[in-house]
């Protein structure tokens, strides 16, 4: 049996194969052969989720040679993207097309299916989620048909995809906003963090992007803050902090320690008191962690699984080593993101169970009563997704 691990190699599983379709015709063949020995498939992006979304016993299926981009329509400020293509390979081919996604994560190397399923998102007071930029997707489902879904076709289908993690068919193709490509200029310095929090407001609202790290046992943050610019790239790019190019060559970080995270969403004006809570806590009993806190904003959108749905949020991470145990800390942390009225980042670390996760969305029930529906044999669930799932609908 072939052994597949995530990024951090924190997370494993041995699944009785791994196939790799190179066309949507080929992925929905595959899922249509394996259906008649009624086996379980997962849907697998760039393995950059800490959460155990990815694992199966049956068919994992790789989507990276379902890549690319299909066609760009720039007067609707569309760009139709296979969905097995990494971020990365979408800067240079929309450029040439005049136009650039909306926003992107703090990395490029993430799948814009795998993205879509979990809500990934970079930071922006004003700027949604990849998935809030979905207009229509093509989706093959676990009987291997293949389905167009929007607003306004199969509606219910396409909004338990908007964050589908991966349990409602495949996005084999989506329909993504973009908008005209724009140029970047990022900027770095350092400032108390007492001093920011405070003014964390007024520094959201006066660039187009705008986050801030610290790390345990200092006294100060390190802001990052990016606007958008008329001026000439400057070229080779300069160190992350002093960045002066396109957008989608400033957004983009070199992350390569591995590690993992606990994300949680709070309401925007919870966000300076949760990370004071966090500091004294992580002070208190984790004053050996040298993995930074991450802090980032996010506008509201309305799909059903958003972290942010229908309120303007903040991000708040928490790191840990790979080689290093990571439960007590996030445990612990936890307990705080969970006062605030905390919602979790769904491809990453979290210990919430189907009643907890049922009282933070109230669409939690219809969501998982359409997903059924779609998938009646069950076979795009996992072991950490039946755990999530609500009584009753087994
Ligand atoms: C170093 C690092 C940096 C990160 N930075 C950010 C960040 O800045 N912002 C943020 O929000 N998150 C961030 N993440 C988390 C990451 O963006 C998400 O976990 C994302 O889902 C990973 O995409 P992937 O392509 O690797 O998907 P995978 O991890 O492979 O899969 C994730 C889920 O998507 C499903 N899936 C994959 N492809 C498809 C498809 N085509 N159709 C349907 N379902 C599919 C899978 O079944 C699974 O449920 C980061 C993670 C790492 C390791």
């Amino acid at each position: 049996m072939p052994k597949w691990n995530n990024w951090s190699g924190k997370v494993v599983a041995q699944p009785k194969q791994i196939r790799t379709p190179a066309s949507e015709a080929e992925l929905s063949d595959l899922l249509c052969e394996t259906d008649t020995t009624d086996s379980p498939v997962r849907a697998l992006g760039a393995a950059h989720s800490h959460s155990r979304l990815v694992p199966t016993p049956g068919t994992l299926i790789d989507l990276h040679g379902i890549s690319g981009v299909v066609s760009v329509d720039r007067s609707a400020q569309l760009a139709q993207i296979r969905g097995g293509t990494r971020i990365s390979d979408l800067g240079l081919p929309l450029r040439d097309e005049g136009v650039a996604l909306l926003n992107q994560g703090d990395i490029d190397r993430q799948s814009i299916g795998g993205a879509i399923a979990t809500g990934t998102h970079g930071t922006g007071r004003s700027l949604q989620n990849l998935s809030a930029g979905m207009q229509s997707a093509r989706l093959v489902l676990p009987s291997g048909e293949i389905i167009e879904c929007s607003r306004e076709i199969e509606p219910d289908l396409f909004e338990v995809n908007r964050i589908g993690l991966g349990a409602a068919g495949i996005l084999s193709e989506v329909s993504l906003s973009v908008r005209p490509a724009y140029k970047l200029q990022e900027r770095l310095w350092l400032e108390d963090l007492d001093h920011v929090l405070e003014r964390i407001d007024e520094l959201s609202r006066a660039s187009r992007h705008l986050e801030f790290f610290w790390m345990p046992g200092g006294q100060r943050a390190a802001c990052k803050a990016l606007e958008e610019t008329e001026a000439d790239p400057v070229y080779p790019l300069a160190a992350e902090g002093k960045r002066l190019a396109w957008s989608y060559e400033v957004l983009a970080n070199h992350r390569p320690d591995k590690h993992s995270e606990m994300e949680y969403s709070v309401a925007e004006q919870d966000g300076p008191a949760c990370v004071r809570e966090l500091r004294k806590k992580i002070t208190q009993d984790f004053p050996e962690l040298t993995w930074p806190i991450e802090y980032r904003t996010l506008a509201a959108d309305d799909a059903w699984l958003s972290t942010t749905q229908n309120v303007p949020t903040v991000t708040i991470s928490v790191h840990q080593g790979a080689d290093q145990s990571d439960e007590p800390l996030f445990r612990a942390c936890e307990k705080i993101f969970r006062k605030y009225g905390g919602r979790p980042h769904w491809g990453k670390v979290h210990f919430l169970n189907q009643a907890d996760l049922s009282s933070l969305y109230p669409r939690w029930l219809d969501w998982w009563r359409i997903r059924n529906q779609w998938d009646p044999k069950n076979r795009m669930m996992n072991d950490h997704l039946a755990r999530l799932r609500p009584p009753l609908m087994d």
